[in-house]
């Protein structure tokens, strides 16, 4: 057991080391969320006129516009148009490289304090955690604001603490390009084109995820009709643990019980309790089929990118109790096992952090009970659905 368990761990360290990845590489689990973030942004921007008043937001995630003065919220404005092109032009030409980090952001010169993004001239950092955490809006707003960092304004680089126009304060800067995404999500829902592609489905990039599976297990049949089983159910609590937002790869830890029982003339019923311990590894489905080193390929927003494709293998140790018994005889024994098992699901997204799934599995094991002269030295299949809930 210790021998599989050390292997077990020098294989989840032999994977690849954590290195930067860029945005159509395809090769991190957050890369199509922000595809499809730039996929809306360059959609959104290539929509705008210019002739529209973008102060008027018909959502709520553009309302803190509202709180602006009629001075900032003309100069905003101005800005928003006199750049669109601009930024359009850099998304379109794929200019821009995004990196992701793990690490915080700290910035020369400011202390305390660490930041979700940063630009440094056509090259954005983003913060995986932060970035896995914000909504929609907050992503978009995010990126257009560091982007606009990447655009010289009146010649030079546009510093957050800078005064800019009537954004007087120290900060000013900062607080004009943090209105930029609201200006776009107002004009974005003025056209109805922020409610049409609300995507209301859970998000997949979770790190702990928690589970609740339910299935039947089918033993060999000789084996049912040796010990009069009608039917094994398999009910399992599991938790996996993804390191970090941006991992595929992730542990398990799971409970699970065998429950079978017969209608025959005799009764027979077996109950067997089970720990696991194994490797997860998630995908998109939607990751499968786009190829995976086109840099121009954007993987489109929506409900197809969340939903995924999940295996796991575990080693797993318990112990199966079984009891035969008629109106005057019992008898009953117990063994203890190992095992080695493995499956595969599908994870399909509901609402508020839900999700659902369906799979297979499969499990070898190696008991005998004595007393009952049952025993299972053999694979058996399950099939399963599974209720889950992840949170970051
Ligand atoms: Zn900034």
């Amino acid at each position: 057991m210790r021998q599989i368990l050390t292997l077990l761990f020098l294989f989840s360290l032999s994977r690849p080391a954590y290195g930067a990845t860029f945005v159509g590489n395809g090769g991190s689990f957050l890369d199509p969320e922000l595809s499809a973030t730039l996929h809306q942004l360059e959609e959104i921007l290539s929509q705008i006129s210019g002739k529209e008043d973008l102060s008027k937001c018909y959502v709520r995630e553009c309302e803190v516009l509202e709180s602006l003065s009629w001075d900032e919220l003309d100069f905003a404005d101005a800005f928003f148009i006199s750049r669109k092109d601009k930024i359009l032009k850099k998304l379109q030409q794929r200019e821009l490289t995004f990196v992701w980090t793990r690490d915080d952001i700290k910035l020369h010169g400011v202390n305390h304090r660490s930041f979700s993004a940063v630009a440094h001239k056509n090259r954005i950092t983003l913060n995986e955690k932060i970035f896995a955490r914000l909504n929609r809006a907050q992503r978009l707003t995010l990126v257009l604001h560091e982007i606009h960092h990447t655009i010289p304004y009146k010649g030079s680089i546009l510093r957050d603490d800078m005064a800019i126009g009537p954004f007087k304060s120290k900060e000013g800067a900062r607080r004009l390009l943090d209105i930029q995404g609201p200006l776009l999500i107002a004009a974005a829902s003025k056209s109805k084109y922020w409610q049409r592609n609300r995507v209301e489905s859970s998000n997949p990039v979770s790190k702990v995820m928690l589970s609740f599976r339910t299935g039947n297990v089918f033993l060999n049949e000789t084996e049912m009709n040796r010990i009069f089983l009608d039917e094994v159910l398999l009910r399992q609590l599991g938790i996996e643990f993804f390191p970090w937002s941006n991992s595929n790869w992730g542990y398990s830890l799971g409970y699970k019980e065998f429950v079978g029982d017969s209608s025959g003339p005799f009764k027979s019923d077996i109950k067997g309790t089970q720990i696991d311990l194994g490797l997860s590894h998630r995908s998109r489905i939607t990751s499968l089929f786009t190829k995976q080193s086109s840099s121009e390929s954007i993987i489109s927003s929506g409900y197809w990118d969340r939903i995924l494709l999940k295996w796991n293998v575990s080693i797993g140790s318990g112990s199966m109790k079984h009891r035969i018994s008629d109106n005057f005889n019992r008898i009953e024994g117990k063994s203890d096992y190992y095992s080695l098992g493995s499956k595969a699901e599908i994870i399909i997204p509901a609402i508020k952090g839900f999700w659902f799934g369906a799979g297979l599995g499969a499990q070898y094991q190696d008991y005998l009970i004595d007393e009952t002269n049952f025993s299972s030295k053999s694979l058996y299949k399950d099939v399963f659905f599974t209720v889950g809930y992840g949170a970051n």
